[in-house]
């Protein structure tokens, strides 16, 4: 296992649109050993997901792990998962909802991004069996996250409202306490 370089912003393979991997191929050593890697460089940097193409690998597979994550403290835990040619599409009807993302790819930024508060999430696991589950409120916006990556959007392209556009510093400093009462709110309403 290692940790790898993360991509940040400018880096031509974040607009890569990822691509598609077979089954056989999945279970290969090289894409199992990226895999572990992926995961290793997700904890490692504290993130709450990564994509593929973050670590120079334009390949549908991305992971996601929330556990009391010191980035993001008020984000409901999420048991790591591995997402391989995800499809993410918002529930028919659903409302939106402001979420302030952060990405290990955009240093020290963050803004307001709208996501669907409902979900359903299509993909494989890491061993190409089906996955096929709903996730709300500030989960769904992680899941919708990490699949835009392999898409090759970032959430500096979906921020409507620029003007909340801020350091991590000045979230801290000015826009947490708002944004984890409206969290508490989205989750109460929605689920996790
Ligand atoms: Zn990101």
């Amino acid at each position: 296992m290692a940790i790898r370089k993360i991509a940040t912003i400018g880096h031509p393979v974040l607009r890569q649109v990822a691509r598609d991997l077979g089954r056989d191929e999945l279970l290969s050593p090289t894409w199992q050993s990226f895999i572990d890697d992926l995961v290793e460089t997700m904890h490692d940097a504290n993130g709450a997901g990564l994509a593929a193409n973050q670590i120079h690998e334009p390949v549908r597979i991305c992971a996601v792990h929330v556990k009391d994550n010191p980035r993001y403290p008020y984000k409901p835990n999420i048991p790591l998962t591995i997402l391989v040619n995800p499809v993410v599409e918002p529930l028919p009807g659903v409302e939106t909802f402001l979420n302030y993302e952060g990405c290990l790819s955009v240093p020290n930024l963050r803004g307001e991004v709208p996501r669907a508060a409902r979900v359903r999430v299509r993909a494989w696991d890491r061993e190409g069996r089906d996955l096929d589950f709903v996730a709300a409120g500030l989960s769904a916006g992680t899941y919708q996250h990490e699949v835009d990556h392999l898409l090759g959007t970032l959430f500096v392209d979906r921020v409507t409202d620029t003007r909340s556009l801020c350091t991590w510093q000045d979230f801290e400093r000015y826009h947490q306490a708002a944004f984890v009462a409206r969290a508490r709110a989205i989750v109460a309403t929605y689920g996790a």
